[in-house]
């Protein structure tokens, strides 16, 4: 069993070299031992954090209250803000369908990502407008689901504050700011007859998508620039409920797996890179864990490695910083795959700005390797601790994001991790296709439906 967690060795034809970098990455590969323990802190936190008491472990009630039942119906405008794209999309649903999904992407500067908030929310108003006069429906009644992929205080369904800004995002201002009420505010001032009905996180926002392909998916999984996670919980083991829920039997809940560890309950773990990483980042100390597994955070990750490599004069020359990213891994690893290297010379020697060797590109194909692995295995603690937790026959995990859409061997690597940490339980990873978009509209169907339903 512990074997089957070790990453292959590395292979060079100076063993002596090869064995200095191997001890230098030691502390990047994690022993199945050292699985089992984060993953029991990972419950203990889970269950501290579902009862309100201090964890890293967020545990947010999401307040959506079911899953999709195909009878969703209705036209819908969305918002999907968090990640490496902003988009504003309108979509129909059909008997729980999706007929129609108009999308227009938009740019969002650097000067509204670190500026005021108030700015970057008048932006994300005028892009509606913008869409709506577009699509020739200034003058309509509109629902909006708002799929805000940062950690909330959720006071409903449609409303909710930002706790803290995570991956590129850093305005000042939104401190405790309602940010549904805050976009509804800006939609107002623009006359436009447009309600905030749902705001939701994206990971909610991809379980839904997928429970409506797939009756069996009850967690919803974000591999991409950050990472997080939701599943289905029993309402009356959740703590947190700010209406009265008697009739919810289940309540989705966002972990926000990011953070956990912030409170040092991780500390086991970290590595001088890892501390390279967080002190490099927009904002140090604080989703320690997202920064072992987000897209924003492996090509960093990768670059610390070299860099101290090649201060020990193991690695020809330190990449500069940023100039490796997460596609870097995932090509890195495209390469190591069908044993090529001539890709990864020619980006190498461009981030370092000097000439590689073969062996200098098998040695960063290595780390790559090793950067990756230790990723899938903290995302597959967390999936496995929930099937646990769950403890159903079967049960589908709804995933999402960049890394897990483009990195070519993370789904493989989470394939065989859950099933080692959590063998008594089977398991599909599913590939969730735009749990923002199509996710939002049906999670903004399923409010109007309880709604109706509620005396
Ligand atoms: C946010 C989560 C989000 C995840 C994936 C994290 O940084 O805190 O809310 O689900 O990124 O986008
Ligand atoms: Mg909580």
């Amino acid at each position: 069993w512990e074997q089957q967690f070790l990453p292959p060795a590395l292979h060079l034809d100076d063993r002596a070299r090869a064995s200095q970098i191997e001890s230098r990455l030691a502390p990047l590969v994690l022993c199945g031992a050292a699985l089992r323990r984060v993953g029991d802190v990972f419950q203990r936190e889970l269950e501290a954090g579902l009862r309100e008491r201090p964890s890293s472990l967020q545990m947010e009630n999401t307040y959506v209250p079911e899953l999709p039942d195909g009878t969703e119906e209705g036209v819908f405008l969305a918002l999907d803000l968090g990640g490496t794209n902003f988009r504003v999309l309108l979509l129909e649903l059909r008997a729980g369908r999706l007929v129609r999904e108009d999308v227009k992407h938009y740019h969002i500067s650097d000067a509204l990502r670190l500026g005021p908030g108030e700015e970057l929310f008048n932006f994300l108003a005028d892009c509606v407008q913008d869409f709506v006069r577009a699509e020739g429906m200034e003058d309509e009644e509109m629902s909006l689901g708002f799929t805000f992929s940062f950690p909330m205080k959720q006071h409903s369904i449609s409303s909710g504050e930002l706790i803290t800004w995570t991956k590129s995002f850093k305005c000042s201002g939104m401190q405790g700011v309602d940010v549904a009420a805050l976009l509804q505010r800006c939609l107002r001032e623009r006359n436009l007859r447009v309600t905030v009905q749902v705001l939701l996180n994206d990971t909610t926002g991809t379980l839904v998508a997928g429970a409506h392909t797939d009756p069996e998916v009850a967690i919803g999984v974000i591999l991409g620039t950050g990472s997080n996670g939701c599943y289905m919980e029993r309402a009356e083991r959740v703590q947190h409920w700010e209406a009265k829920h008697e009739r919810v039997r289940d309540v989705v809940v966002d972990i926000e797996w990011g953070a956990f560890g912030d409170n040092g309950c991780l500390d086991f773990l970290r590595s001088s890179f890892d501390k390279e990483v967080d002190e490099n980042s927009l904002l140090p100390t604080s989703f320690t864990f997202e920064k072992y597994i987000g897209g924003k955070y492996l090509g960093d990750l990768l670059c610390a490695v070299l860099r101290g490599l090649a201060r020990d004069g193991l690695f020809p020359a330190p990449p500069a910083w940023g100039a490796v990213d997460s596609a870097h891994v995932s090509l890195f690893e495209e390469e190591n795959l069908v044993g090529a290297w001539s890709q990864t010379s020619e980006a190498l020697r461009a981030a370092c700005g000097a000439p590689v060797t073969r062996h200098d590109a098998l040695v960063a194909q290595h780390v790559a390797r090793i950067v990756s692995n230790r990723a899938a295995q903290l995302v597959s603690v967390c999936i496995a601790s929930i099937l646990r937790r769950m403890n159903r026959a079967r049960a589908a995990v709804a995933v999402d994001g960049s890394v897990f859409k483009k990195h070519p061997r993370i789904s493989s690597l989470m394939d065989k991790y859950i099933a080692l940490l959590a063998p008594h339980h089977q398991f599909t990873l599913q590939g969730a296709e735009d749990g923002s978009g199509k996710g939002s509209a049906l999670t903004a169907a399923i409010a109007a439906r309880v709604a109706a339903r509620s005396p």
